[in-house]
């Protein structure tokens, strides 16, 4: 099933169906059954993240497609790649989140790529979907072009959850969806807000991933 993506591209997205880092979900060339390096020197809030498929020229293409509104008929194909890549995180979750986007982004923009993920996975695996459990309460600068120590400051303390939507977290395994990972400072800003709002545990779930963090 292609789902609009050609036969030669979609031949070419590279599956993370391998080995990978138990904590992060970066490949591995080998199985080390463990976590990586960047894992083990510093440890993240979320209990574990994984994504359906490496983030390069092949798989940037239709994500960016997906971004910029162009190809919002990939959603549903993308929903299915996660609901393979992880079946054992969305086993040991009780709701799906959505990254979101500041207000004002969401305006100009009209919708949120990772919401538009996310939806249609809830759907495909009947956990219930918390659309507007986390705000931006910031508008952050672009993530493109930062260090890692500039990605975490940038979004250090831009996400909450409203004390008016706790109950919706709070005690729940809540699985965070985003279209792309790279050194995963927004997936630990937004994991910081949940558990502060009492989320019992955070998984983070992305389209794709960077193949190495590059810190
Ligand atoms: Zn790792």
């Amino acid at each position: 099933m292609s789902g609009g993506l050609t036969a030669e591209s979609w031949s070419r997205i590279h599956f993370l169906d391998g080995p990978v880092c138990d904590g992060c979900g970066a490949p591995f060339e080998f199985d080390l059954g463990a976590r990586c390096a960047a894992c083990l020197g510093k440890p993240r809030a979320f209990d574990a993240a994984r994504a359906a498929c490496l983030y390069d020229e092949v798989s940037r293409d239709p994500i960016l497609k997906l971004k910029h509104a162009d190809r919002l008929d990939l959603a549903p194909l993308f929903a299915r790649w996660l609901s393979r890549a992880a079946r054992v995180l969305i086993d040991e979750s009780d709701a799906i989140a959505p990254v979101p986007l500041h207000p004002g982004r969401l305006l100009s923009r009209r919708y949120n790529q990772a919401a538009e993920i996310a939806r249609p996975l809830s759907r495909l695996t009947g956990l219930s979907y918390l659309p507007d459990a986390l705000v931006r309460r910031r508008a952050t600068e672009t993530q493109g072009g930062k260090s890692g120590s500039g990605r975490r400051r940038n979004v250090a303390g831009a996400f909450e959850v409203p004390p008016a939507r706790a109950g919706q977290v709070a005690g729940k395994r809540i699985l965070l969806i985003d279209d792309v990972m790279t050194t995963g400072a927004t997936a630990n800003a937004c994991t910081d807000a949940l558990l502060k709002a009492g989320a019992k545990t955070v998984r983070v779930l992305t389209l794709a991933r960077v193949a190495k963090e590059h810190d």
